[in-house]
């Protein structure tokens, strides 16, 4: 099987960590705390990280045998629509982050599949992708504006929020008129 060959990292781009100074030694630690701006398309239909915006990074490398641990945690802003009632969403989602990346020339890199663990370039790692996986996990598929969102009246589009509580859609049609009035009778 041909080893995949990604593009090469750029070491100043915000989402790419160099581990440099993380020592290939098991235990060696080290944390990465900085404001990456966010990139396109992250997210999904209904609701994501808006291009540019300040994702907050709270990570920490740790090496292992054969590869370096990044775990932790990035904050992002979101924007979206509610799935119910169309209204505006911004919110911050924490996103939990854990990946192991394999050493270059490992046995882990030889051996594992591509998306069961991570690669190194040199000593750069791509957060990115792992990112991108851990922002669609985290974001919900029919995200809402509260959890009871009760949505749109759906004779006349406006939010039962913004409804008074006997708000209703009365049948003109007389025949409709007089067969609830039977109705009641019988009642
Ligand atoms: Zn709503
Ligand atoms: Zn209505």
């Amino acid at each position: 099987m041909p080893k995949h060959t990604p593009a090469p990292l750029d070491p100043r781009s915000p989402l790419v960590l160099d581990t440099r100074d993380l020592p290939r030694r098991p235990g060696a630690l080290r944390t990465v705390r900085r404001v990456a701006a966010a990139p396109a398309d992250l997210g999904v239909e209904l609701i994501g990280v808006p291009a540019g915006a300040d994702l907050d990074l709270d990570l920490r490398l740790e090496s292992v045998s054969e590869g370096v641990l990044v775990s932790g945690t990035i904050s992002v802003p979101i924007k979206g629509e509610c799935s119910r009632c169309l209204r505006e969403i911004n919110d911050v989602a924490a996103v939990p982050v854990q990946e192991l990346y394999a050493y270059e020339n490992s046995t882990t890199d030889m051996t594992a599949d591509e998306d069961e663990v991570g690669r190194m370039q040199g000593d750069l790692i791509d957060l990115e992708p792992v990112l991108r996986d851990a922002v669609v996990l985290t974001l919900p598929t029919n995200p809402l504006c509260r959890e009871d969102c009760p949505g749109l009246c759906p004779d006349c589009g406006v939010g039962w929020a913004e409804l008074p509580a006997d708000h209703s859609h009365q049948q003109v049609d007389p025949r409709w008129a007089a067969l609830s009035q039977l109705t009641r009778k019988e009642e």
